[in-house]
């Protein structure tokens, strides 16, 4: 892999829990607990797990929609954490997020020309009216739509549609780094494919660097370079998506793995059913996170929390099937 374009060390993320009339604080909910991880120019980094795993938050906390509570986050050897929110606002141009559902988060009183040409106007760039509307027409045309599509409003169009508007609106400054949340949870079968493969083809011309969120592993195979496997806010496995899909070595990959439909009926995997429910990030369990629900859980792992361990190059697991015990502190 080539030189981080950005570079996480020991990210968390903790909302307080407060309770009474004086709303003190009797908790905290972990929602990111310690992760780390580099995303290289021109990669895609897969985050998948469960609903209430951290991912979301973790590519919030990053762009700084979240303020972090602990931790680094290095982009093109800038401190993010470190920024003012002026010089994180000029540094939004080259980090850009594109949200799950496209109908919410574009304003349905403005047209495509209006919510395009907005984050132009907030960065400086093409500062006379017909340069932008030019560049809107221009990137309306790169995500597969027309130039007469400007002057309508985000309700006439299709799921699908509105998501490519989402994405042109990121793309519209130039950035290096888009973080997807979950951009096609809320589309067909049909016209997922059409947008991931958009997204490839951005990449493929541009070297964009995405972070790309899901809970669909098939959808995060079909797009990433790597993928990082979370837990309860805590990092499971991260390796390369061939070596993972061909190797899961942590029971909760495997478990996510087994659901994944596969076309070839020879090659299906047994479904693993992991038993219990995701305990509460707020109270998360001692030692291993996942033992509560572990198909082969073993004493230590109530106790000890796994090391972070690199097993083969590049291909990390924090389990005490793949690594010696650590005391509580965990995966750095
Ligand atoms: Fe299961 Fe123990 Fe490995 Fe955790 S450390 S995944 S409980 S075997």
């Amino acid at each position: 892999m080539a030189q981080p374009l950005l570079e996480v060390r020991d990210l968390k993320k903790y909302f307080p829990i407060r309770r009474g009339v004086f709303q003190r604080t009797v908790g905290h909910v972990r929602a990111v607990d310690g992760i780390s991880f580099t995303v290289a120019q021109g990669e895609t980094l897969g985050v998948v797990g469960e609903s209430g795993c951290g991912k979301s938050t973790m590519g919030r906390t990053i762009l700084r929609l979240l303020e972090p509570t602990a931790g680094e986050a290095t982009f093109d050897g800038a401190d993010l954490f470190k920024m003012s929110k002026s010089q994180m606002r000029a540094m939004r141009r080259q980090l850009q997020m594109v949200f799950q559902d496209p109908y919410a988060s574009l304003n349905p009183r403005f047209t495509v020309m209006e919510t395009l040409s907005a984050p132009l106007k907030i960065h400086g760039l093409y500062p006379s009216p017909k340069e932008r509307e030019r560049r809107v027409h221009e990137m309306l045309e790169r995500v597969g739509l027309s130039p007469e599509h400007a002057r309508r409003y985000p309700h006439e169009f299709s799921g699908g549609q509105r998501q490519r508007i989402g994405i042109a609106r990121a793309l519209m400054v130039e950035p290096r780094l888009i973080v997807l949340d979950e951009p096609v949870a809320a589309l067909d079968v049909s016209v997922q494919s059409q947008v991931l493969n958009l997204l490839k083809d951005l990449q493929n011309e541009y070297g964009y660097s995405y972070i790309f969120v899901a809970h669909d592993l098939s959808v995060v195979r079909y797009i990433s370079h790597r993928i990082l496997v979370l837990y309860l806010g805590q990092m499971m496995e991260w390796a390369e998506t061939d070596d993972l899909f061909a190797h899961p070595l942590h029971p909760y990959t495997q478990a996510l793995l087994s659901a994944v439909p596969v076309p070839d009926p020879d090659q299906k995997r047994e479904r693993i059913i992991l038993q219990g429910d995701l305990p509460s990030p707020a109270n998360p369990p001692k030692g291993c996170p996942f033992h509560t629900r572990c198909p082969v859980a073993m004493p230590v792992c109530s106790e000890q929390r796994p090391t972070w361990s690199e097993v083969r190059p590049g291909h990390f697991v924090a389990c005490h099937l793949h690594g010696g015990p650590s005391t509580e502190g965990g995966a750095s």
